[in-house]
């Protein structure tokens, strides 16, 4: 096969199976979603707080830039590694209970990073099947053996833990899962895992759950070896941090590939950031909001047949199966005024293209009226 049949080929194979993606120009405001001159309610976001035009973290990020420029001038081992990093780091190793926290550019090059520093050949890595694509791709890239768990089921995961081995264990799970929002049992598997390392990914808890916003862990009483948390859904902005032991964050600085050979993130990011844990930590009225909208939510959802699946986070996907019906129906909302995503495989599991509702705090009442109503009319064409 030539370069351009392989390509030509797959590219096929994808319009074939209506999982074909595409990219749409559009901007978010508050909970709004600006497409060619039309504004639809969005209800397909991950800026749970609303925080994205937030004042003061607007005005911080300008002020930042203002002090330090655009951007960290090199990686954080040579001259990119700013004041402003050093104290976010700090605030945020303190604010979560870690010895150390190391910021990265995005969660997605955390999580590989984390991953490939760690394992070795003849570790496994144990994860939940569900995993985001970050951690499963890290781990079937890594040199060790990547062994998934029936979602969720600590029996499964006790089993796996219980075969002998050479090497070390590393489990791995999320705090609120991204397609599904339903939460890990971290406590019980925090007291399963014995001698392995825990990770957990808490990308859409931060923020949103525990006490402060101090997310999945805290809310559920459980200190993992690794906490990964991202800026881009809750926090309103991008980037993300590894919280861990001052031993495991200095091995990360040694053979973390992904921070040694990469520009630093702006300074003027940092700052801001800064701002946003901040706004995090007083922001109960708009984590209470976002309380309000999902229980309000679920409850006027019982009366509308669609399957929804069984999540108490901002994530409440509608569970619609096959990929033509889910575009379809995702197409009939737009007509609607309504923004939502249609995910397909490969992103969930074959057979359980749904659509994926989010909330936040930035909707208001009329928005989630709106959405029902949508949601009931398209279910009686
Ligand atoms: C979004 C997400 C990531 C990736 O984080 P980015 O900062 O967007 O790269 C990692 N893990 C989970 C669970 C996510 O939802």
């Amino acid at each position: 096969m030539t370069w351009q049949q392989r390509i030509t080929t797959a590219l096929d194979k994808r319009r074939a199976e209506q999982a074909f993606r595409t990219r749409i120009v559009g901007e978010c405001d508050a909970a709004g979603f600006i497409h060619q001159g039309v504004r639809y309610r969005n209800f397909s976001g991950n800026d749970y707080l609303g925080l994205s035009r937030h004042p003061a973290i607007v005005q911080a990020w300008q002020q930042g830039a203002q002090r330090y420029g655009v951007g960290s001038g090199g990686s954080g081992h040579v001259t990119g590694f700013h004041q402003a990093h050093h104290q976010l780091e700090q605030t945020l190793a303190q604010w979560l209970g870690y010895p150390r926290a190391l910021l990265f550019i995005s969660g997605f090059s955390a999580n590989q990073a984390v991953i490939s520093a760690l394992m070795q050949k003849e570790d496994w890595i144990i994860a939940d099947r569900l995993s985001h694509a970050s951690l499963l791709e890290a781990a079937s890239l890594s040199p060790a053996t990547l062994r998934r768990f029936h979602h969720n089921d600590v029996d499964a995961l006790k089993t796996l833990l219980e075969k002998p081995l050479q090497g070390q264990q590393l489990v791995v799970t999320e705090g609120v899962f991204s397609m599904d929002g339903d939460c890990a049992p971290l406590a019980e598997i925090a007291a399963a895992k014995h001698n392995a390392l825990l990770m957990v990914d808490d990308a859409h808890g931060i923020g949103v759950l525990g006490e402060d916003g101090r997310g999945s862990c805290a809310a559920a009483g459980v200190k993992p070896d690794i906490l990964v948390v991202t800026f881009g859904k809750a926090f309103g902005l991008s980037g993300a941090a590894v919280l861990c032991s001052e031993d495991i964050a200095d091995y990360l600085l040694q053979f973390a590939r992904h921070l040694i050979y990469s520009t630093a993130m702006p300074p003027a990011q940092a700052y801001a950031l800064q701002t946003a844990v901040a706004v995090i930590q007083q922001a109960e009225a708009q984590r209470a909001t976002l309380r309000r909208h999902i229980a309000y939510f679920r409850s006027q959802m019982a009366g509308i047949p669609l399957s929804l699946a069984a999540s108490t986070t901002a994530i409440q996907p509608i569970i619609v199966g096959d990929n033509h019906h889910t575009l379809h129906l995702a197409a009939r909302l737009r007509e609607r005024g309504m923004w939502i995503s249609a995910i397909r495989p490969p992103t969930v599991p074959p057979g359980s293209a749904r659509l994926r509702v989010t909330l936040s705090a930035a909707h208001d009442e009329r928005d989630i009226d709106a959405l029902l109503e949508a949601l009931y009319d398209v279910t009686r064409q």
